[in-house]
C-alpha cells in the first residue's frame, strides 16, 4: 500500500494551486495586518480528534488557509520588528520545497547533500578567516549552536574521560564561564544542560555601550582563580538581543589567549554582518574565536530553521560527539563512505537538509547583496533613531549600534503606559515591535531584521506610537 497519489494529474493541479497561494501570500504581504490574534472562535479547530479517515488534500489545504496562514506571528511582514526574527524569502521557500521532495537524511553517508554542507562550511570558514581544519554543523538555531559550543569547550577542557564517567568522575576544580550581563538566556541554559549549572556562568557588568566591561572580566577571572575555581570559557556577544551591542571581541580574544580560556562567540544574528564590508569592522576579533554560533534564519533571511556552529579545531568537535555503533559502520566505498559524517559533530543522527535553502539563498542573492541588505537595516535603525529624536514625546533608551532601536513614549508612569501601548500597537496590526527592560525601564524594541522593512514602515510605527501614547497619556511628565 503506497501513500502516493492515485491520480497524479489531479494531485499536480492541486500542487500548483498550493504553490500559487504561497506566492500570492509573499507577494501581497503588505495588504495583511502585521499580526492578528487567533480568534477564540477558531479554537475548536485545534481540538479535534486524531483523524482516522482520509480527507481530500484540497479540503485540508483550505483549512490551512482559513485557520493557520492568517495567524502566524507575522515575521515575513515588513511591519514586523519584534524580537530578532528573519523575514524569509520566496527563494528560500522554493528550496524548502525541493528539500522536502528529496527527503534527505543529512546525518551522513555518501551523498551530494553532505558534500554541499561541506561546501558551505568552506565558505563560512572564509568569511570568518578560520583555518582549513575548522569544522561546522547546521543545527536548529543558535540556542543549540551555543550549547554545542559549550559542550565542545567543556569536553576539550576535561578530556575524554568526561564522556564515560560524567561530571561525577571529575576531581578537578569547578569550571566557570563568563558572559556579559546582556548575554542571551540560552548561554545560561547551555551551562545548565552541560551539567555545570547556571551558577557556573558568571555574568560580567556592561559599560554604557552595553558591552561586557573587559576590566571587570579580567578582575573576575583572577578573583575566581584565587578562590579555587577553574575559568574555562568566555562567551562574547556579537549583536546582543536587547540592544544589538557588540562586545569588544578583539579584546576578549586577547584575554582568552593570555588566560588559556576557550573563546566562544554568540553571533546569533550579528555574525553574518561580516558579509558587509561596512559592518565587518565592528566584529573585529571574531576571527580569533575558538567557536562561533550564528543563525542563517535571522539576518541571513533563510527560512526557519537554520543555525550553525563553527569550531576552530575539527578534532575537538568530533571527540566531543562521535559515537561508534555497528549499524553506523563506515566504509571507504559504497553508500556508507564519506566519513566523518555530520552525525559525528553533534547530538543529532537524523537531520534535514538545511544546507540546501542556505545554499540557494547565498547563490541566488550573492553575499554582496546580503551584506548590503544587512547594512541597510542598520541605516534604517539610524533613520528610526532620527525620527524618534525629532519627537519631544519620544526618547531613545539605548545607543543604536546595529539594527535594534529601544525607545519609549515619554509620560508619567512610563513603564505601565508603554507596556499598554505596545499591546494596543501589536493588536492594531500596523506594526509589531516587541519589548525589553533596560536598567529597569520598559522599552519598546524595534529589531529591524526583515529585508522588506522600509522607511515608510518606520513612519507608520512612529505615528502609531505617538497616537496611542497621546491617547493613553495626553500630558507629558
Ligand atoms: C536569537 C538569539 C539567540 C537564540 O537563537 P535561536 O536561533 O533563536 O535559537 C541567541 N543569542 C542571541 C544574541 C540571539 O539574538
Amino acid at each position: 500500500m503506497t501513500l502516493d497519489p492515485t491520480d497524479w494529474t489531479a494531485f499536480r493541479q492541486q500542487a500548483h494551486v498550493m504553490l500559487d497561494d504561497m506566492l500570492d501570500y509573499q507577494q501581497h504581504l503588505r495588504q495583511r495586518p502585521t499580526w492578528q490574534p487567533l480568534p477564540s472562535a477558531k479554537q475548536p479547530f485545534f481540538q479535534q480528534d486524531s483523524p482516522l479517515e482520509p480527507q481530500d488534500l484540497p479540503q485540508v489545504h483550505q483549512e490551512f488557509l482559513d485557520h493557520i496562514l492568517p495567524y502566524t506571528i507575522g515575521n515575513p511582514h515588513p511591519g514586523f520588528m519584534g524580537w530578532v526574527h528573519g523575514g524569509g524569502t520566496p527563494v528560500g521557500m522554493l528550496a524548502e520545497m525541493l528539500a522536502g521532495g528529496l527527503n534527505v537524511n543529512a546525518g551522513g553517508r555518501h551523498q551530494a547533500p553532505i558534500q554541499l554542507e561541506r561546501q558551505l562550511l568552506a565558505w563560512i570558514r572564509q568569511w570568518f578567516e578560520f583555518p582549513p581544519q575548522a569544522s561546522g554543523l547546521f543545527v536548529t538555531g543558535t540556542s543549540m549552536a551555543n550549547l554545542i559550543g559549550v559542550w565542545v569547550a567543556q569536553r576539550a577542557r576535561l578530556g575524554p574521560c568526561l564522556r564515560a564517567q560524567g561530571l561525577a568522575g571529575q576531581t578537578q576544580r569547578a569550571l566557570v564561564a563568563y558572559a556579559s550581563a546582556g548575554a542571551h538566556g540560552c548561554i545560561a541554559q547551555a551551562l545548565d544542560l552541560s551539567g555545570l549549572g547556571t551558577q557556573a556562568l558568571h555574568l560580567i557588568p556592561m559599560n554604557d555601550q552595553f558591552q561586557m566591561d573587559p576590566g571587570a572580566l579580567r578582575a573576575r577571572v583572577r578573583a575566581d582563580r584565587a578562590a579555587g575555581l577553574e575559568p574555562f570559557l568566555v562567551v562574547g556577544t556579537a549583536g546582543s538581543v536587547d540592544v544589538g551591542a557588540v562586545d569588544d571581541l578583539a579584546d576578549l580574544a586577547a584575554l582568552c589567549a593570555q588566560e588559556g580560556l576557550w573563546f566562544h562567540v554568540d553571533g546569533a544574528f550579528g555574525a553574518l554582518g561580516c558579509l558587509s564590508p561596512q559592518l565587518a569592522p565592528r566584529f573585529r576579533g571574531i576571527q580569533r574565536a575558538d567557536s562561533i554560533a550564528f543563525d542563517f534564519h535571522k539576518w541571513g533571511q533563510v527560512p526557519y530553521d537554520a543555525g550553525f556552529i563553527l569550531v576552530r579545531e575539527d578534532t575537538l568537535q568530533r571527540q566531543a560527539f562521535a559515537t561508534p555503533a555497528a549499524y553506523l559502520r563506515r566504509d571507504t566505498r559504497g553508500a556508507a563512505a564519506g566519513s566523518p559524517w555530520p552525525c559525528d559533530y553533534g547530538p543529532d543522527l537524523s537531520r534535514g537538509f538545511r544546507a540546501l535553502k542556505t545554499w540557494f539563498t547565498l547563490k541566488v542573492y550573492g553575499t554582496r547583496a546580503l551584506g548590503e541588505m544587512m547594512a541597510h537595516t542598520c541605516t534604517l535603525a539610524q533613520q528610526l533613531g532620527a525620527l524618534i529624536a525629532a519627537q519631544p514625546r519620544l526618547e531613545l533608551l539605548a545607543p543604536i549600534t546595529l539594527n535594534i532601536v529601544c525607545f519609549r513614549f515619554r509620560c508619567p508612569d512610563p513603564n505601565t503606559v508603554n507596556a499598554q501601548l505596545l499591546i494596543e500597537l501589536q493588536e492594531s496590526g500596523l506594526a509589531l515591535p516587541s519589548s525589553t527592560t533596560l536598567k529597569g525601564q520598559f522599552a519598546l524594541r524595534a529589531a529591524l531584521v526583515n529585508h522588506r522593512t522600509t522607511l515608510q514602515d518606520l513612519e507608520i510605527l512612529v505615528a502609531a506610537v505617538l497616537r496611542l501614547g497621546m491617547k493613553l497619556a495626553p500630558k507629558p511628565d
